[in-house]
């Protein structure tokens, strides 16, 4: 199963030092959305309030930020028809909302980028439409990628005692921006009052990340840890009399015939069974574990036994 992600941009307008910066911070949050979901395709659209068309530096920035993120702009694509989507007084024109599309979608899937000019549309800007073809031998093309997520309901009282100690710890390192936080002046200029609050915010962060990063555990990749469905109802019982009758048969020099050996394997052949017949009834549990959890109103499980589901999906697909 593939995702298509949809992200909506609103760039602020190009005019000066300051909100270049603030063009280039979004730019940042995009870019960490975009590395941190690489399984998923990903199309960014909005009003850029960038003209590609223009030698501003802001158009400069959003191509390169594209190359950097492997993303293509709709209108390098041959099947782009736009003309304008946005007008100042219906006497100036110019491009300023975009489609921006990931790798596969860009390649394979794109068929239209178009624009309505409609008489009756009363915004200055025009709706942009995008079509895409999303057959699914191009966008079930990647498997499932893994990033590990801090996983707060796995933590242990210890691990959230020991996060609250060292978020104390770092944020003590902090030094306070006083004179900004003292600043009561609403439309403050001062750039060394804005400069010491963003400091301070990103010490926050760090301060967070950087405890969680040490004390809380994260996610797993189901995928890899190879978990199966009813294993401990249905399999451990019999794995560990198997491995009793085992090792007592290994203790007593591997008997080819008598009651340990017997029992030896009649248990290992219970066991094997067991998991052959667990594979083959994972989904049917699944399913079963599914309804119970509806019928509960369990929704903690509930969702984790969605993931489970769409884990075995992805497997299927790739
Ligand atoms: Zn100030």
């Amino acid at each position: 199963m593939e995702i298509v992600d949809c992200v909506c941009v609103y760039m602020p307008f190009e005019d000066g030092a300051e909100i270049t910066e603030d063009f280039i911070d979004q730019l940042r949050c995009i870019e960490l959305l975009v590395n941190d979901n690489p399984d998923c395709h990903i199309v960014l659209c909005g009003d850029f309030n960038v003209d590609f068309t223009r030698n501003w530096s802001h158009p400069a920035l959003q191509s390169s930020f594209c190359d950097n993120v492997s993303m293509s702009p709709a209108h390098r694509h041959t099947e782009y028809s736009v003309d304008f989507t946005y007008n100042f007084d219906m006497s100036r024109y110019s491009t300023l909302d975009h489609f921006i599309l990931s790798g596969i979608l860009f390649d394979n899937c794109f068929q239209t980028v178009s624009v309505l000019h409609d008489a009756d549309n009363m915004s200055d800007h025009e709706p942009v439409l995008l079509d895409l073809c999303l057959d699914l031998q191009y966008v079930s093309l990647t498997d499932k990628v893994h990033s590990p997520r801090p996983s707060w309901q796995k933590a242990n009282a210890v691990q959230l005692s020991n996060y609250c100690g060292a978020v104390s710890e770092n944020l003590s390192q902090l030094d306070l921006p006083t004179d900004a936080i003292a600043c009561h002046n609403s439309g403050c200029c001062d750039a060394s009052h804005y400069a010491a609050l963003r400091w301070y915010v990103a010490g926050i962060t760090w301060a967070c990340d950087g405890a969680c990063k040490n004390t809380i555990p994260v996610t797993r990749c189901k995928q890899r840890s190879g978990r199966i469905a009813g294993w401990s109802e249905h399999v451990k019982p019999l794995k560990e009399k198997s491995m009793f009758w085992h090792k007592l048969w290994l203790s007593c020099g591997r008997p080819r015939s008598g009651a340990v050996a017997d029992c030896m394997r009649r248990t290992r052949a219970a066991y094997h069974y067991a998991i052959r017949n667990v594979r083959r009834k994972e989904e049917e549990i699944q399913r079963e574990r599914f309804a119970q959890c509806m019928l509960n109103n369990d929704n903690r499980n509930f969702w984790a036994e969605v993931k489970k589901i769409e884990v075995t999906e992805v497997v299927g697909a790739g």
